[in-house]
């Protein structure tokens, strides 16, 4: 950077500084400049007002001396008094003279005839007039005035001199007055002036301050009013979307459903700023999961366990931070300024997840933040609730208790709907009836528990060894049914034999006794070779199950094929 670089930048800092101070008393300097304005006019006014006072002070002095020599003049002549100095001065001293007003009397040759501040004998030996600047104006123009230095008194006189021609008194009247006289009034004045405007200044002041407080008053009014206004509108715009999102929650069916609301919905509730995620407890797990999230990216983990979130631990709200005293939940990671507030759902005493909202730290200082939370938690508690209590009762009444398999409705229910989509892709399904062998005897020698407990081993082996799109079934009793989609029969066959192996492998053991092992028979039949309806491969694959009885159990047997598939015992 060069010298002349530098410099001028801090010229510009400066010149910043300046400004930013300007701004920041703003209205002490606004105020200031309009004192001084008001100053500046005012003094200027008096000024002008002054001068224009002097002007007229001055025209009526004029006037009124003017009128006095009018006055004398017209006098002398109606008294009809020679103007001679004897003459004049003892009608002078007759009219009064005084310290006030000095009356001459100038004959046409200029000569002073009398004086009404001088004696006869000084008249006398005074010089010619004529030469006076009044004088000289009152030949020319008939009257004359003057602001000189009198030599003969030693005095700032006013001179206001007049040319009669009667028939009795020819010659000049001048009158003066000393300006000290003027000057004293012209003072008197400019205090009154001074005074008057003062309290105009005063009760000017008095009004703006008074007009500047209204306003002040006003604005701030205003603003009030207007905060109050956007308030309100955030409220009704705030409710509004809080029985939206009620509305929603009410007729949400399933959990795919919440999770659409919540993250669609929730960014609007708490403020585009928020971010959050919804957590749920799945009935028979540890692990609280993480099913919806909103705002940026969720700054927690997936899946966690319930000691992991001090929410949970306190079985209520807890707000996590990363400084300070806070404790922060072990599934977070949080930035620095924001905090999250987890809030353990609950109902009936029994957990259903949390909600964790994510924002700035003073976020959470409002209280109407902290109600809209309330309110919705209470919503999503009652949400949640309902769908685990749909899919429960809908689990009741599609699953078997004993082994949690579909039970024969939801086979009968489901079965129309995969025929027409094997149709519906050309692909081939296995039915597969499978009985336990000689279960009766089981039951009589280990008892009716033990029998339970096999029923329920192999369900569950059962379920563990289908793809997510086959259907596993317990038909009824110790029978079970199986359909698999899009295999062939040979896979279905390969499957069958694996069945077979595993069942015979299963470890049975019931409080510390082994129950030995048990075996299966299996029946297959395949679509559409043997059947195109639910009954036509039922029935089939139930025939070729009795075939696998017949031929000394322990195997499966494919409908209308003569091929014996037969698994010997390991
Ligand atoms: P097979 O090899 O010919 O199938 O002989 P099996 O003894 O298995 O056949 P059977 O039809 O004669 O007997 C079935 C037995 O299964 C009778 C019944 O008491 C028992 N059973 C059916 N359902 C249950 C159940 O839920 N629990 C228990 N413990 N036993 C059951
Ligand atoms: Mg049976
Ligand atoms: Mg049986």
């Amino acid at each position: 950077m060069t010298l002349q670089n530098k410099k001028n930048s801090l010229k510009l800092l400066k010149l910043n500084s300046i400004w930013s101070l300007l701004n920041k008393y703003k209205q002490i300097s606004i105020l200031t400049a309009v004192f001084l304005c008001s100053v500046a006019v005012l003094l200027s006014f008096t000024s002008y007002l002054e001068q224009q006072t002097e002007g007229w002070m001055h025209e009526l002095e004029i006037k009124d001396l003017s009128a006095q020599a009018d006055t004398i003049a017209h006098t002398l002549e109606k008294l009809a008094i020679k103007p001679t100095p004897v003459s004049v001065n003892q009608f002078i001293s007759g009219i009064g003279g005084n310290q006030d007003f000095r009356i001459t009397v100038i004959s046409d040759a200029g000569k002073v005839l009398a004086d009404s501040w001088l004696g006869v004998s000084e008249v006398h030996t005074m010089e010619t007039h004529a030469d006076r600047p009044e004088v000289l104006s009152a030949t020319l123009f008939k009257a004359g005035q003057s602001i000189r230095h009198s030599s003969t008194i030693d005095k700032e006189l006013m001179y206001v001199a007049k040319r009669y021609e009667g028939d009795n008194f020819s010659g000049y009247i001048r009158i003066a007055t000393p300006t000290s006289i003027f000057d004293k009034d012209l003072a008197i004045l400019h205090d009154e002036l001074m005074r008057i405007i003062f309290v105009v200044f005063v009760v000017f002041l008095g009004v703006n301050y008074y007009v500047y407080q209204h306003i002040k008053r006003e604005r701030q009014l205003l603003g009030e009013q207007q905060k109050t206004l956007d308030c309100l509108n955030k409220q009704s715009e705030n409710s509004e979307l809080i029985q939206k999102f009620s509305q929603a929650l009410t007729t949400c069916e399933s959990r795919d459903e919440l999770v659409g609301i919540i993250s669609s919905m929730c960014g609007h509730l708490f403020g585009e700023h928020t971010f959050g995620a919804l957590a749920v407890s799945p009935p028979s797990l540890d692990t609280i999961e993480v099913i919806a999230t909103w705002g940026a990216t969720w700054p927690g983990d997936e899946r966690f366990q319930p000691r992991d979130c001090w929410g949970f631990r306190r079985g209520g709200v807890h707000l996590s931070k990363n400084h300070g005293m806070e404790i922060s939940c072990n599934h977070l990671d949080i930035e620095d300024g924001d905090a999250v507030q987890c809030v353990l759902l609950q109902s009936q005493g029994v957990s259903l997840g949390a909600l964790h909202i994510g924002a700035n730290e003073e976020t959470f200082n409002s209280s109407s933040f902290q109600n809209k939370i309330y309110t919705i938690t209470e919503q999503l508690c009652l949400t949640i609730s309902n769908l685990n209590l749909r899919v429960k009762l809908e689990q009741q009444a599609i699953r078997d208790p004993l082994t949690t398999l579909y039970n024969r409705r939801y086979l009968d229910d489901s079965f129309s709907r995969e025929l027409t989509r094997a149709e519906r892709k050309k692909s081939e399904m296995a039915v597969m009836m499978i009985d336990i062998d000689h279960f009766k005897v089981f039951n009589d020698t280990y008892g009716h528990d033990a029998g339970d407990y096999v029923i329920k081993k192999f369900g569950h082996l059962l379920a563990s060894m289908v793809r997510g799109e086959d259907i596993s079934c317990r038909y009824g009793g110790e029978e079970f049914t199986l359909v698999l989609n899009e295999i062939d029969q040979q896979s279905a066959a390969k499957r069958a034999q694996v069945l077979l192996e595993a069942t015979r492998d299963l470890e049975l053991q019931l409080h510390s006794q082994s129950l030995g092992q048990i075996t299966i028979s299996m029946g297959i039949a395949m679509y559409p070779q043997h059947g195109k309806t639910q009954s036509e491969l039922i029935k089939a694959a139930d025939e070729a199950l009795y075939i696998a009885k017949e031929g000394g159990r322990n195997q499966f047997r494919v409908a209308g094929n003569q091929l014996v598939q037969k698994a010997k015992a390991a």
